[in-house]
């Protein structure tokens, strides 16, 4: 009976062991299966663009000089428009593979963040003369903070985009940036809030999601890939701040990005 229950011991230590095991693969599977499915989304992502040029390029070549420079000009646009697209793809995927392995470089350095976001209202006004959207700025009239420019130029920038794409005319954007002091750390605060078209409740957990858009078709029509809100997360994370949205169908959202700042000597 001794050996029996050492028989019986040692199967139930095996059986064990190999649970566990099995339970500490399911992350890295999980993690290998997100892996395959950003490639697999980012493969169909490009396909389109592809195919695009390709057609396009198809038509000009059968193209006798037998149509009009306008029907020509009109072809030239449409690659050019989609030769942007993918290059705004190569870079975002770039960046968003770079952060999967912990290569999010942030350069930090001094600049006045009050200045930088009215440049950046200024550089968007034009997309919102277009889609008939006012933008307003909220900012205090001077915000000297020590983080890398160019990472929060994206994360305004992102945030503006969407704001004004999925705004109706007439509607207005409002991004509000505001420093408080804490008695441990500072909180900067980015806030971009429209009157648009609102997200269902049932999307809001997804929106964040690399490629997810709740509606494709209208999507790819204003014209991003579904990785803006990635990004922004993204960067976000990367100074261990917090990223979210309030939002209601028709009536606007609000999205919020709270980064904790330590104090550093000018
Ligand atoms: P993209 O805009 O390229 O589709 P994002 O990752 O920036 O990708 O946004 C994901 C989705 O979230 C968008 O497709 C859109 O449906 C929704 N969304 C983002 N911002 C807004 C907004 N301000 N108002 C309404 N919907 C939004």
């Amino acid at each position: 009976t001794l050996l029996g229950i050492a028989f019986l011991f040692l199967a139930l230590v095996i059986v064990f062991s190999r649970w566990m095991s099995r339970q500490a693969m399911i992350p890295i599977r999980k993690a290998y299966e997100r892996q395959q499915q950003f490639v697999a989304d980012a493969s169909h992502e490009l396909r389109t663009p592809i195919s695009v040029l390709l057609a396009s390029i198809e038509t000009l070549d059968m193209e006798d000089g037998s149509s009009d420079s306008s029907f020509r000009d009109w072809v030239f646009e449409g690659i050019k428009e989609e030769v942007h697209r993918m290059n705004r793809l190569a870079s975002d995927l770039l960046l968003l593979a770079r952060s999967d392995t912990g290569e999010v470089l942030i350069h930090n350095a001094w600049f006045d963040l009050a200045d930088t976001a009215a440049q950046t209202v200024g550089r968007l006004n034009l997309l919102a003369e277009v889609q008939q959207v006012e933008l307003k700025l909220n900012a205090p009239s001077v915000l000297r903070i020590c983080l890398d420019q160019e990472k929060i130029i994206q994360l305004i920038v992102i945030f503006l985009e969407n704001a004004i794409k999925y705004t109706l005319p007439g509607g207005i954007v409002t991004l509000t940036i505001t420093y408080k002091t804490g008695s441990l750390k500072d909180t900067l605060l980015i806030e971009v809030y429209d009157t648009g078209v609102g997200i269902p409740e049932e999307e809001l957990p997804r929106i964040f999601e690399r490629f997810y858009r709740p509606d494709k078709s209208r999507s790819r029509q204003v014209g991003g890939h579904g990785l803006g809100l990635a990004i922004a997360k993204q960067i976000v994370e990367a100074y261990a701040g917090t990223i979210n949205v309030e939002s209601k169908p028709g009536v606007g959202s609000l999205f919020k990005a709270e980064l904790p700042i330590v104090p550093l000597p000018m």
